[in-house]
């Protein structure tokens, strides 16, 4: 125990003091760090400045000096090196070794705390393990009980301590508050997890608990013996593989499985298990986002982070719990917290008409829920009875899950299109009129050039889409706040682990679907290195929702029928990709075996109305954003490209035939009508491939033609680089759309169809057919991912993912539309 007779902690040494570490207390966050700074058990510390009442402290360890924080240094363990200040070698040679030896010995006894629900064998294992032959002390404290015992276990000396029984530590009854102080201030070497394994989920509550505190763990799976007789079959190996700590089956009542125990706590002590990773309990996309928040806050304020990762007080907070409550109140910086606290708590509470302390507990019992259906089996004979009918056992059937969840895909898709449309013909029609309107109000020029052709119809082409978006993310939401999506993620686990990820990629991926940038954000979850990796060079080939409008234009426009089967295709072909290129990834840079997560059941609930409509609200706001910006400046700059420069021989013969049919006598005024709108669209075609932008595309198109694309398809994919909407806006100045808006209101789409190439072997016909849109259509999907996206993947993977995520995209690009385009031609 700790605070037993002798025991010398770091920051009790004067100035000028020198020791031996014998181990570093604290969660494992704290003592990563300390050790990395060089606090490592066995090393020598010299304590440099150490004025009483001061902070920090300055030490020398491993010829480097550092400060820490007072609070910091009562977490190292250590023994003294004797003080005598005699060029007597010999003599200061014995104190070291005296102190060596007190180091062998103090270094080989655990501190062992048991935590449990009440009856779950604590004392039975603690009767077996400390046998009649110890010590055993029984402490009766004021509000609770509890018993210590000390014996030997090969070298080593081991404490147990027999803590009182509880099902949570949140603290709601002494038991709960002493086990918490006991594990944050005490801080046992080791804390044994007793678990009843006839009773998983209420058991491993407290399990869930312990992880957030991020203690160094060992779990006991008692009543091992029920388990076996119920004939229930659970793979507590890989429970072990995802909780990242190791379980061991016991039956305490027979001292069985207690031998095993001891040994692996030594083993994890010594740091010489392989099972041990520190993993976080996913709460959810919503209560990861205020924990986040809440962590700021709590570390830019200093708040002594000693006896608890920042992490768990955030938790803490937004649960309510009292203690951490009351311990922030007393810090100078307090307040802040404490609002920040509150404001996450009341923005969930909103969002989820629930109470924060139960949304927290549901999170966990979500996590527990995916834990044991990945690994618990129930005896059927014995649980058919018991359990009810449940939606479950359908949504995550081995066989009917999948079928069930293309559905629930291809009912996405297809509201996407049909309930989109009206709401996009309105918006068109008003942009369409707004057009008309400024183009018969402003004098010509180039000013009204700039907002007619530039603006409007850059912008305007890509803001009809926002319904189709809002729905799409509308039902994006719903899915996750069902709860559906987890359960989604649950059925395409075993698939993705075939194809080297994890079922918890499926989220990143899905919020691909949306957009990029937060998909690729979203891989944080994910604590494995390459299944980060893997799943971001992924996401880009994950349809987002700025590609979405070049796939409405195009499939509105060459397919009449099928449009949601078309659309989901391109949808599939795009998850498709991913998973070769995680195969191929897989085989090649990646050959190591991936870590096992935990993938949450979160309960079923009926989506509020308010947290859809939130959700929504975010997207817009953002498309919106992007609008008046990024593609606001696309829509500018590619208008002045294919704008300038104004003058070319050929215009200039095209406006003097005008001229001349405007004075030809002997033709009627409706000829001349006809002939002069032939004329002027011959001018501006001669105009825009004279522009700057005509010459990139000149430039760019032997690139683009072996794919069946002509040059402003061309131009389009070039500034597609930006955002992937501004392809729509790119057609939209390159094929003038709106140049008449009272025409009709979908002006873009029957300019497309009009389209004829007007040069080289295919001279005459269409540049679209159905074969070229899909092709198209299937570039966008593949090619280089947006500036956005590419930044983002730099931030998360570094540069060298990035390059590759840009080559290797393009090229595949190519590739594969070359091969379509051909294949298709010949068919
Ligand atoms: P505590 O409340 O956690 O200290 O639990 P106890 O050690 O007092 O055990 C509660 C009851 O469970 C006692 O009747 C034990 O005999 C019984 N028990 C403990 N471990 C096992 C086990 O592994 N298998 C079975 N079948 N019973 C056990
Ligand atoms: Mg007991």
């Amino acid at each position: 125990m700790n605070n037993e007779k002798n025991i010398q902690l770091l920051d009790e040494m004067p100035t000028g003091a020198k020791c031996i570490i014998v181990k570093v207390n604290g969660y494992g966050g704290l003592r990563h760090r300390l050790m990395e700074m060089g606090f490592v058990k066995g090393e020598t510390v010299t304590v440099v400045k150490n004025a009483p009442l001061l902070d920090p402290v300055e030490y020398k360890v491993m010829a480097g000096h550092v400060s820490l924080r007072r609070e910091e240094a009562r977490k190292i363990q250590i023994v003294p090196i004797g003080q005598e200040s005699s060029d007597d070698l010999g003599y200061n040679g014995m104190m070291e070794e005296e102190a060596r030896k007190t180091f062998d010995r103090k270094s080989k006894e655990i501190s062992v705390a048991l935590v449990g629900n009440p009856n779950c064998g604590k004392t039975s294992f603690f009767n077996h393990a400390t046998g009649l032959h110890e010590k055993v002390g029984n402490y009766s404290g004021v509000t609770v009980d509890m018993k210590v015992g000390e014996f030997h276990h090969g070298d080593y000396t081991i404490n147990l301590i027999d803590l009182p029984g509880t099902y949570s530590i949140t603290e709601y009854t002494p038991e709960e508050m002493y086990v918490r102080e006991y594990i944050t201030k005490q801080n046992p070497d080791i804390v044994l997890n007793i678990v009843d394994a006839s009773n998983l989920e209420r058991n491993l509550y407290l399990t869930t608990q312990l992880i957030d505190m991020n203690v160094r763990m060992v779990m006991a799976l008692n009543m091992y013996d029920e388990l076996i007789n119920r004939g229930d079959k659970f793979d507590y190996q890989s429970m072990s593989e995802m909780f990242g700590f190791p379980i061991i089956p016991t039956t305490a009542s027979k001292g069985k499985g207690i031998d095993q125990v001891l040994q692996t706590i030594i083993d994890v002590y010594e740091n010489g298990h392989n099972l041990t990773r520190h993993i976080h309990v996913n709460y959810g996309r919503d209560i990861e986002e205020q924990i986040d928040k809440i962590k700021q806050t709590v570390i830019a304020n200093g708040v002594l982070t000693s006896n608890a990762p920042s992490r768990s007080i955030a938790i803490n907070l937004i649960e309510g719990n009292k203690t951490t409550t009351e311990e922030m109140a007393t810090l100078p910086n307090g307040k802040e917290i404490l609002d920040a606290a509150q404001k996450s708590r009341t923005e969930l509470e909103r969002r989820y008409n629930e109470d924060a302390g139960t949304i927290i507990v549901n999170a966990r019992y979500a996590f527990i829920r995916g834990a044991l259906k990945e690994t618990f089996e129930p005896n059927p004979d014995t649980q058919k009875s018991e359990k009810p009918y449940s939606i479950d056992r359908i949504l995550t059937h081995r066989w009917l899950g999948f079928p069930v969840m293309i559905l629930f895909l291809w009912v996405m898709f297809q509201a996407t299109f049909t309930l989109g449309e009206p709401l996009q013909n309105w918006i068109e029609q008003g942009i369409g009129w707004l057009g008309g309107v400024i183009g018969h109000a402003m004098p010509d020029g180039i000013l009204k050039d700039l907002i007619v052709d530039g603006i409007i119809a850059g912008v305007g082409g890509v803001i009809v889409f926002l319904p189709n978006i809002l729905i799409l993310f509308m039902f994006i939401s719903i899915l996750e706040d069902t709860g559906y999506m987890a359960r989604a993620a649950f059925i395409i686990d075993k698939l993705m682990h075939r194809i080297g990820l994890h079922g918890k990629s499926f989220i990143p991926f899905l919020i691909g679907f949306g957009c990029g940038v937060p998909a690729i954000m979203a891989t944080r979850t994910l604590e494995n290195k390459k299944d980060r990796i893997l799943t971001i060079i992924g996401i880009p080939f994950m349809s987002c929702s700025a590609r979405l409008p070049v796939y409405l234009l195009l499939v509105g426009a060459f397919f009449s029928h099928s449009q949601g089967l078309i659309l989901l295709s391109i949808y599939l072909i795009g998850i498709v990709v991913a998973i070769l290129t995680a195969l191929l990834m897989k085989n090649t840079v990646f050959k190591n075996n991936s870590e096992h997560f935990v993938m949450e059941l979160p309960p079923y609930r009926i989506p509020t109305l308010r947290n859809t409509l939130i959700h929504m609200w975010d997207k817009s706001v953002q498309y919106l954003k992007k609008m008046g910006t990024v593609i606001l400046a696309a829509s500018v700059i590619i208008w002045a490209l294919g704008y300038f420069p104004r003058q070319s021989e050929q215009a200039e013969q095209i406006a003097m035939q005008i001229e001349q049919v405007e004075s030809n006598e002997s033709l009627s005024s409706e000829e001349k009508e006809v002939q002069i709108k032939t004329l002027n669209l011959q001018e501006m075609a001669a105009q825009s491939e004279n522009s700057y932008i005509g010459r990139m595309g000149r430039f760019i198109a032997p690139v683009v033609e072996p794919l069946g694309f002509d040059w402003k398809m061309g131009v389009s994919l070039l500034t597609g680089m930006g955002a992937k909407e501004i392809v729509v806006s790119t057609m939209g100045v390159l094929y003038q759309a709106d140049d008449n808006a009272d025409e009709n209101s979908t002006a873009l789409i029957d300019k497309l169809k009009e389209q004829r190439w007007t040069s080289g072997p295919r001279i005459g016909q269409p540049v679209f057919t159905p074969l070229v849109a899909y092709v198209y259509m299937l570039f966008i999907l593949l090619y280089f991912p947006c500036i956005a996206a590419i930044t983002a993947i730099r931030r998360e993977a570094g540069r060298g993912w990035m390059w590759f995520s840009v080559l290797y995209n393009t090229a595949l690009a190519w590739i594969v539309c070359f091969a379509v385009y051909q294949i298709g031609m010949l068919l």
